[in-house]
């Protein structure tokens, strides 16, 4: 008997302890709802001193937001065997300041003295980052996020949109829940792109792309979406997540801008065209193709300078028909041009891609020949001569037998400009006229 009392103290005592002692707060509430007794971590947890609890209506520590709390105890102590409800209740506390704190709530029923009451164990969760807390402000993340989003179960079924995806498709939340988010096809793809998208995704992996999708007044819109699946720990997809943006205005507002460009482009190259044929034509001589005396002064400098800068020599040739007033006074004018076409040719045979040819005048043709010797620009305007002389030129039938003169002069670098070494072929020209026509006189020096 002594022995069975000593035992029995000592279990109270050990109980009392434990209870003390846990780091759960407990909280024993009676069939009416009022707290009869709170422990150490109740206090810790909540901010009450445990005998300030004891007689007050539990609902003090429940927020105020949860009005359903005193109808849901009594449903639950009325019950004929209300059932202990394990860990996983993930609820809030309210603190003595107000304040909410996530809570993982586990009852339990008792019957003391034929009263049922029920004990409450509260664990604070706060630490978790996977707490009601975090999720909270997960969801609410989501809810407001900007993008469309909406969440399938493995099958497709829509589980979860949020505002935005609901202004994007123009179905409310509840039209679209439940259903297949092929209520969204717009048939302007073929089935294997579904199949490719599907497939993706039931593979684990993430799909980006652009969708032309129906809302729900039948209108289709560009879509970009990013479709993530949603594993469980064993890497079986439970979910996707549809992150959407209607991209139809930004793709009507580029393509708009693509057709403003290309017509710009075109524009700029019809002005470039004309440019180019306007500059052409500024520099060309017409009826020989030949480049103009404008386009001589306009390179010449550069070419002296060139060819100044590497060392090289550079000549001129100065070249005039022979007894031309005469071809165009037996023949006319338009054979005198056919033979002025003719010189134009020959000379466009003769010079080298570096040299520069171009009708000067009348019937003077000036040929600049960068990396000439005297010696070398001679034998070349001797070789031209010759080609003409050598057989009459063929106009409509006629023969006119044409000859030319050239005079050459070696540009002075040091001492001369173009336009000085070119009077001074000019000059060369003068004198070969002189001694009779039909030759090449080298200037003096
Ligand atoms: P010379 O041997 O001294 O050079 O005698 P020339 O008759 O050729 O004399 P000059 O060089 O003074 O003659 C120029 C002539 O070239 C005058 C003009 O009728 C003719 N001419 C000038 N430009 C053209 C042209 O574009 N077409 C034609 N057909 N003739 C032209
Ligand atoms: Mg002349
Ligand atoms: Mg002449």
């Amino acid at each position: 008997m002594q022995i069975e009392s000593m035992l029995d103290t000592r279990d109270s005592e050990l109980a009392h302890a434990f209870i003390e002692a846990a780091s759960d707060a407990l909280v024993v509430v009676d069939d009416r709802g009022l707290i009869l007794f709170a422990n150490a971590s109740a206090e810790a947890l909540l901010g009450h001193a445990p005998t300030a609890l004891r007689g007050r209506p539990v609902e003090e520590l429940v927020p105020a937001r949860f009005h359903q709390h005193a109808r849901q105890r009594q449903e639950y102590v009325a019950a004929p065997h209300p059932r202990p409800m394990g860990r996983g209740l993930e609820l809030y506390a309210r603190h003595a300041d107000g304040r909410e704190i996530p809570v993982d709530i586990a009852l339990t029923p008792m019957t003391v003295g034929g009263r049922r009451l029920v004990g409450c164990a509260l664990r604070d969760l706060r630490g978790r980052s996977h707490g009601p807390e975090a999720l909270r402000i997960q969801a609410t993340a989501l809810r407001s996020a900007a993008n469309g989003i909406v969440i399938t179960d493995r099958q497709g079924y829509v589980t979860w949109v949020n505002p935005a995806a609901c202004a994007i498709t123009g179905y409310r939340a509840f039209e679209l829940i439940g259903q297949h988010t092929r209520i969204l096809k717009s048939g302007h793809h073929d089935p294997a792109f579904y199949k490719a998208i599907w497939d993706t995704v039931t593979r684990g992996e993430t799909w980006s792309g652009t969708i032309v999708n129906r809302r729900k007044d039948g209108t289709l819109y560009d879509e970009e979406q990013t479709i993530a699946p949603v594993s469980d720990e064993h890497g079986w997809v439970t979910h996707f997540i549809a992150i959407k943006q209607d991209v139809t205005e930004q793709r009507r507002t580029q393509s708009a801008l693509a057709a403003a460009l290309a017509e710009l482009a075109a524009r700029i190259a019809e002005i470039e065209s004309l440019n180019h044929r306007l500059r052409e034509q500024s520099i060309r001589d017409p009826l020989t193709g030949l480049h103009n005396r404008r386009f001589l002064m306009e390179s010449a400098e550069r070419e002296v300078a060139r060819a100044a800068r590497g060392g090289q020599p550079i000549a001129v040739a100065v070249i005039d028909l022979d007894h031309f007033k005469a071809v165009n006074d037996g023949y006319g004018h338009a054979a005198g041009d056919a033979v002025l076409r003719h010189l134009g040719n020959l000379l466009r045979r003769h010079v080298r891609a570096a040299d520069l040819a171009c009708r000067t005048g009348g019937e003077e043709f000036t040929v600049v020949l960068p990396g000439s010797p005297l010696s070398s620009a001679l034998e070349r305007a001797e070789a031209w001569r010759a080609a003409l002389a050598a057989a009459p030129v063929d106009v409509e039938a006629r023969a006119i037998a044409c000859t030319m003169s050239v005079g050459v002069a070696l540009l002075r670098p040091e001492s001369e400009t173009f336009e000085q070494c070119w009077a001074r072929a000019d000059g060369a020209l003068y004198v070969a006229k002189q001694r009779g026509r039909d030759r090449v006189v080298a200037a003096e020096g």
